[in-house]
């Protein structure tokens, strides 16, 4: 019987609790690489008219308020060039990856698609490529272009889920359903690609028992790794709309933090946590107020860690 002691070392990160993508990376590469995040001028089918012009409840018109749409209008080139000299300059690093952002990053055709993440691979120091988007929206074509960069770099699809459940995703209006997203993964790992998951923790009319479903139900598939974010509300959206109705309330603090433990005591091993927690731009964030204060929020989630003598996979069984 392998012992938690044991068990945790397999996990060969920083914060050996979970996989981080930061241990992960630096033991992929050696070092540390950082992302350079890209505004590739694109839109989104649930924003542009094709499934709706309304988006995703909580998703504003700059797409969530990453901050990635205020470098946009500039050609992908030159983002690129500009990020990487300035990240040279701050952190003498050496690797990057070139992260599509934005919108849905594979909503155009094929040609258009290509010529962009051309542009962003300028050079060999950028080791990877990730392009974050709707599962509704990778044709196998789109998913062979991909893949077709896997050869000499690092490439990750990412796709946006939030939950596992069919009646929040019609909830939040994310116009795709929970059979679509399981599709998109199956065609994308038949292509050898690497799918990096999206789920949001506090969305509305979900209990507890829903996102730990969640967690199960993405331990359940070939994915590699997951992003998690608490819900929060960012203005000019439909999200602000019900919560200045009063018809719903974001997680506090210390409720997301053990919720997120839970979380990830049910997910596999092997999944990279890419990330922990919101960072919304600060001007748009209407509430809770506590999502800016990102290192505290981390230091939390490690605490609770600590405090459980607990770790990723913990709670995961096959078929549960
Ligand atoms: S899929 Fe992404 S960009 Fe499109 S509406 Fe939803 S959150 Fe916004």
């Amino acid at each position: 019987m392998e012992t938690p002691e044991k068990k945790n070392r397999k996990i060969s990160t920083p914060h050996t609790r979970y996989r981080s993508l930061s241990g992960y990376l630096t033991d992929r590469f050696g070092e540390r690489v950082h992302k350079i995040a890209i505004d590739a001028g694109l839109t989104c089918p649930n924003r542009d008219g094709t499934i709706s012009r309304k988006g995703c409840i909580f998703c504003n018109s700059l797409g969530s308020g990453t901050g990635a749409s205020l470098i946009g209008g500039i050609p992908v080139r030159d983002q690129v060039a500009s990020a990487m000299e300035k990240i040279k300059r701050r952190f003498k690093a050496q690797k990057f990856i070139a992260y599509f952002q934005s919108f849905s990053n594979t909503n155009a055709p094929v040609a258009i698609l290509k010529d962009l993440f051309d542009q962003a691979l300028i050079s060999d120091s950028i080791v990877g490529l990730s392009v974050a988007t709707r599962p509704d929206c990778v044709e196998d074509e789109k998913l062979k272009l991909l893949a077709s960069y896997s050869g000499e770099r690092m490439v990750w699809l990412e796709l946006g889920l939030q939950s596992a459940h069919d009646i929040t995703l019609k909830r939040i209006n994310r116009g795709h359903d929970v059979a679509c997203f399981e599709d998109a993964v199956g065609r994308a790992k038949e292509l050898g690609l690497s799918v990096v998951a999206h789920v949001i923790l506090g969305l509305p009319g979900e209990t507890k028992k829903m996102m730990l479903e969640t967690a199960r139900f993405l331990s359940s598939l070939p994915i590699e790794g997951v992003k998690i974010h608490h819900l929060y509300v960012v203005r000019k959206t439909l999200l602000a709309e019900l919560y200045e109705a009063g018809k719903f309330s974001c997680l506090e603090q210390s409720g997301y933090v053990g919720l997120l433990v839970d979380f990830i005591e049910l997910l596999r091993d092997d999944i990279v946590v890419h990330r922990l927690t919101g960072d919304p731009h600060s001007g748009e964030l209407m509430t809770p107020l506590w999502s800016l204060n990102k290192s505290q929020n981390i230091g939390l989630i490690h605490e609770e860690f600590e405090r459980r003598n607990t770790w990723q996979g913990k709670n995961f069984s096959v078929g549960k």
